[in-house]
């Protein structure tokens, strides 16, 4: 994967939290869906998975039961062989890499992956103005949010 949007954005921080603040919701609003479209054209996350090897998705009770059904085991077992909860009392993976992710970045269980992970890394909701630290967080892991807060900050 290329890495050079991580050194750029660490340096853009600042700029970014400024564009958070002063922001007009409503326009922000009405661009995301295109920008996040025109970011994923750009960047391939299977030549990524950035998020899936450093980070953990919560796995909230209808993830666990859909998951757990799937791949045919208890509930229990499920939460026993692969979860931990974490400080705040959500259930992550136990380690990371994320186990469904193979070697070939694909995620073995992506019909039925935690909703996390389907809205990660929310470039096309508004958790993008309402959580800015995460926001700039993410800008630092994910190619598609460097992307799209480059794009914003040039509005
Ligand atoms: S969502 Fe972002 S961090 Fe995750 S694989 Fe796709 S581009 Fe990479
Ligand atoms: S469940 Fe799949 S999409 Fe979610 S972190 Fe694991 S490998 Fe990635």
């Amino acid at each position: 994967m290329d890495t050079s949007f991580i050194k750029s954005a660490k340096e853009h921080q600042v700029q970014y939290r400024n564009f958070l603040k002063k922001a007009n919701k409503n326009k922000v609003l009405d661009i995301l869906p295109d920008l996040h479209e025109e970011a994923f054209t750009h960047v391939d996350c299977l030549t990524c998975a950035n998020c899936c090897k450093n980070y953990s998705p919560r796995f909230k009770m209808p993830d666990i039961k859909r998951i757990a059904r799937h791949l045919r085991m208890k509930e229990v077992a499920f939460i026993d062989t692969y979860l931990k909860l974490d400080t705040e009392g959500d259930y992550v993976v136990k380690s990371s890499p994320c186990p469904f992710l193979g070697s070939d970045n694909y995620c073995s269980i992506y019909e039925e992956r935690p909703r996390d992970c389907a809205r990660f890394p929310y470039t096309d909701e508004d958790v993008l103005l309402k959580q800015p630290d995460l926001t700039l967080k993410n800008t630092t892991v994910c190619p598609a949010m460097y992307y799209v807060m480059e794009r914003l900050i040039k509005l």
